[in-house]
């Protein structure tokens, strides 16, 4: 096959499309979301109404269907102009509607996803509890057969977008003592009047991405029918959660991509204006290997990452590629964030200059997608054949 390290013009044409919104919509406002730390629910209805919502869903459910290339060019873009809103979008795009999509039945599709990608109906995923995070097989959100479908049990935190959510794809086990065998995806509404359903918890205040709105998810003997059962068998929920990772492992990337360079440019654009012992800082030597450092990361991050999405778009199997792509990414982003901190010198510590924020939203991507120890647990691990 040969090597080919162009976008296609219609890739091309659609970042330029994504960066004008953002430009438009988004840097105007950037310190604000920040600072409010509330949903931007405008901004919300006009990447809907941009079609935005429905990038990799179905036509024919209002969607766009782009490639995964175009996907992750999406990503960038987005978490350019604000990583918090870029969480959101992302999870009601990505991890929120990605098991209905795949596993719902028409009445589901209808009722959720159609109206999920017009942006009147908001979603997540709820993995993480409790006394369970990297450790899935550690899940207590028990899901119980009754007739005619499910109780749910437990409650989620963490949940990205939970505290406004209308729906959500739950994980759960049919019995704690099975581990990673009795997990599965159920999905799950918010109670009202007349339907059962889950019911927010606390709201967490997070130190960065803060205009994503994150808390608890309280599932209390709610029942479900049984088509909210999302997969085509018991106990193959990790085996489907799988299949979603390398996607969001490589979307994690591509946020932090975006920061790092944020940071690095407006770090750089400070450095030549910034005059110590009669010169601009950017004139010695220390302060340019800083740039130069970030920028032969950035750089093999960014084309790893693309080759990534290249490679899920070909069907090409790429579990530790997705895994080196989201470590690398990261950690050069951490680099990076931490070196413009420096760059600004005591300002760095001021809320005015824009270094502490990006290296507060920086942290998150951490978290997401595998941690920076579980991932070089396992890398460490295949690596070594052990
Ligand atoms: C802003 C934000 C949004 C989030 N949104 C969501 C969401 O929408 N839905 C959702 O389900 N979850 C969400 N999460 C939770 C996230 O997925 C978890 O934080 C992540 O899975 C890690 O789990 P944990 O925080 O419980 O850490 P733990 O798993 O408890 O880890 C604690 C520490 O132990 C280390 N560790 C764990 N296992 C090992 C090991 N085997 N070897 C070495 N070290 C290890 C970890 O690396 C870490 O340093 C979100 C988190 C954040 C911060």
């Amino acid at each position: 096959m040969a090597l080919d390290f162009t976008f296609t013009e219609e890739q091309e044409f659609f970042r330029q499309m994504v960066r004008d919104a953002v430009n438009r919509l988004i840097m105007p406002r950037v310190k604000e979301l920040d600072e409010k730390e509330e949903f931007p629910w405008d901004l919300w209805k006009e990447f809907a109404a941009l079609g935005y919502l429905g990038l990799r869903h179905e036509e024919k459910y209002g969607g766009m269907a782009t490639d995964t290339i175009s996907q992750m060019i999406f990503y960038e873009e987005l978490a350019r102009g604000s990583c918090g809103f870029a969480m959101a979008a992302i999870m009601q795009i990505l991890m929120g509607t990605y098991f209905i999509a795949l596993f719902g039945s028409e009445n589901i599709k209808q009722r959720i996803l159609v109206p999920a990608i017009k942006g009147e109906k908001i979603g997540t995923i709820c993995f993480t509890e409790d006394q369970s995070g990297s450790d899935l097989g550690g899940t207590r959100t028990l899901a119980t057969k009754v007739d005619g479908g499910w109780r749910i049990n437990g409650r989620k935190q963490w949940i990205t977008n939970g505290p406004i959510a209308d729906f959500t794809t739950v994980m759960a086990t049919v019995d704690p003592k099975l581990g990673l065998k009795g997990l599965n995806f159920y999905l799950v509404e918010k109670k009202t009047a007349d339907r059962d359903g889950f019911t927010p918890g606390q709201r967490l205040h997070k130190l960065g991405s803060r205009c994503s709105v994150t808390g608890e998810l309280v599932f209390d003997n709610v029942f479900i029918p049984d088509e909210n059962f999302l997969g085509e068998q018991i106990g193959k929920g990790v085996q489907y959660a799988g299949d979603i990772l390398n996607e969001v492992r490589i979307m994690t990337a591509m946020n932090a991509l975006a920061i790092a360079k944020g940071a690095m440019e407006d770090a750089r654009g400070y450095a030549k204006n910034r005059i110590a012992f009669g010169n601009p800082i950017s004139k010695y030597q220390l302060i340019r290997e800083k740039f130069a450092k970030y920028w032969a990361w950035y750089e093999v991050s960014w084309n790893y990452t693309y080759k990534c999405a290249w490679m899920i778009q070909n069907k090409i199997t790429c579990t530790n590629e997705c895994m080196l792509a989201k470590y690398h990414a990261t950690e050069m982003c951490m680099y990076a964030v931490e070196e413009a901190m420096r760059i600004y010198g005591g300002n760095a510590f001021c809320t005015e200059y824009p270094p502490q924020r990006y290296w507060r939203d920086a942290k998150f991507l951490l978290y997401g997608g595998g941690t920076h120890e579980v991932l070089c647990d396992y890398l460490g691990r295949i690596f070594c054949k052990d």
